[in-house]
């Protein structure tokens, strides 16, 4: 079973959405609009697992701290929202001691005070292995939150940065693309801007590969895409594959109306331009005319 299968398998079984609840399983965020209110709250839950997300060996506590926090900051950038606080569970194995510990919190408060996101609370277990799970909420004007259900035929398809970058950081452990890897930065800023200043359709962020991505924002918007190689943004050193595939760049994939003016830049990152969204199958994603096969990370199928 894929990923996207057991999706559907959860869904078919989980009771309708309740009062308030705007958008449930599927998209970056859930969505709650609390009754009056200018604000939707939007949530969203991550886990960190030793020896799936990271190792003891390679990944000091800081890392894996910053990490936890910054999986679900993405998804809050993702829809366009602003992070408002966060609730931090943590199963620790018998090896992580108290100086682990307190570097896993150095790492993840230096990123939450950097973003605004208050820590307001969580759990403490023990565990065979190390797992933490990283639950965020974050706030956006009523109905404007940035969903991937939005594109249409027609669209513009836009990545923020170079891709790439993390997977390579991953592999040669050393300079630029490690800190990529190591400390991603959440698109907040440029999140807001999608949102208010270029109108996106859709958006997500890019966690687990842009041929995998970009194939949920196609699939969740019935329709088909057409992506070129040659513009797609590969980070230095990194491989077109690595780019295609390679998860946890943590940047924004997101659609625009045909006609809309894009700067270069945003804050010093790139916008590039990669493809259109069309009428073809659903899901179905062509590069440079062929089918891209969606091969980012997914934990499901290997199995
Ligand atoms: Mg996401």
């Amino acid at each position: 079973m894929s990923e996207l299968d057991l999706l559907r398998l959860i869904r078919s079984r989980v009771p309708p959405l309740g009062p308030g609840i705007v958008l449930g399983i599927g998209d970056d965020c859930a969505i709650f609009r609390p009754r009056g209110s200018r604000e939707d709250l939007v949530f969203t839950t991550d886990m960190v697992l030793e020896d799936v997300h990271f190792r003891r060996q390679t990944h000091p506590g800081e890392i894996v701290g910053w990490r936890a926090l910054a999986r679900g900051l993405s998804d809050i950038a993702a829809m366009g929202a602003q992070p408002r606080f966060c609730l931090v569970s943590l199963a620790l194995a018998p090896w992580a001691d108290d100086a682990w510990v307190d570097a896993f919190y150095r790492g993840l408060t230096r990123l939450a005070r950097m973003t605004g996101t208050t820590v307001a609370g969580g759990d403490l277990a023990r565990a065979e292995k190390l797992a933490c799970d990283v639950a965020v909420c974050g706030s956006v004007p009523r109905g404007k939150a940035l969903r991937r259900d939005g594109a249409r035929p027609g669209d513009a398809i836009y990545v923020s940065g170079r891709l790439g970058g993390a997977a390579l950081g991953l592999e040669t452990r050393s300079g630029a693309a490690w800190n990529k890897h190591a400390t991603p930065e959440p698109r907040l800023s440029l999140g807001v801007f999608v949102r208010e200043r270029l109108r996106a359709t859709a958006a997500l962020d890019l966690s687990d590969g842009l041929s995998l991505d970009l194939h949920r924002l196609c699939l969740a918007s019935g329709a088909g895409a057409e992506i070129a190689g040659r513009d797609m943004p590969v980070f230095a050193g990194a491989t077109i594959e690595q780019a295609l595939h390679g998860g946890e760049d943590y940047e924004l994939l997101f659609t625009l109306r045909p006609r809309a003016k894009v700067p270069e830049l945003y804050e010093g990152l790139r916008l590039t331009r990669i493809g259109v969204i069309t009428e073809g199958t659903p899901g179905l994603v062509l590069l440079d005319g062929r089918p891209l096969e969606a091969g980012g990370y997914d934990h499901f199928r290997s199995r």
